[in-house]
């Protein structure tokens, strides 16, 4: 069978979580490390693998939660080069992707878009409509990338300024996913960065 690569660390050294009463088999498997038991509860959210190397389970029902985003932002950048802004407030009726290219780590403000920061000359900003069916696709899109099971950091401390970048996602009851790094990314960034500029056409990351 393929290996699955975590989500988290990018280790290919992921097994099988059996769920249910084990049988002799299953122990047995378990003793040649080949899957482990994931107790008896069985949902259809519950993690389907175990990554041997950090530890993280995955595979669950991680689509479900994202439906209800009500707030999606990001930044990817530094001082040097462009930095990439994305606000997406999920509640609102008719969805859109604020985005901003800004120069030399330059700051916007794209939860208030008539905040005159957003104006500087040297900011690109655009709005990029998000119709009900493409709002569901960016969400099917994103949830490929198992983000909740993501570290919460990744930095690389040998390297000084560089590329940082920071994701956050909302949901209800105060659930948030803030994820970020530094010059050190998860391993489906460049999928993650595909799937942004699918939906707003520039390359970003
Ligand atoms: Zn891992």
């Amino acid at each position: 069978m393929a290996k699955k690569k975590c989500p988290a660390c990018g280790s290919l050294n992921t097994v099988k979580i059996i769920y249910g009463l084990p049988t002799p088999e299953t122990i047995e498997a378990v003793y040649r490390g080949e899957c482990v038991i994931g107790g008896c509860c069985v949902s259809d959210i519950d993690p389907k693998r175990h990554c041997k190397s950090c530890g993280q389970e995955f595979g669950g029902g991680s689509l479900y939660p994202l439906f209800e985003m009500t707030s999606f932002e990001f930044y990817v950048g530094g001082y040097f080069g462009p930095s990439h802004h994305l606000y997406i407030d999920g509640k609102r009726k008719n969805k859109l992707i604020r985005y901003a290219k800004t120069q030399g780590g330059m700051y916007v403000d794209l939860k208030h878009p008539k905040n005159p920061i957003n104006f500087h000359p040297e900011v690109l900003l655009k709005e990029i409509p998000l119709p009900s069916e493409k709002w569901l696709s960016f969400i099917k899109d994103l949830s490929t990338l198992e983000i909740p099971c993501w570290n919460d950091e990744y930095n690389n401390v040998a390297i000084l300024d560089g590329t940082q970048w920071e994701l956050i996602i909302r949901l209800p009851n105060r659930i948030t996913f803030r994820k970020n790094g530094s010059n050190s990314y998860p391993p489906y960034w460049n999928k993650f960065t595909k799937i942004l500029k699918k939906y707003v056409g520039e390359d970003i990351g």
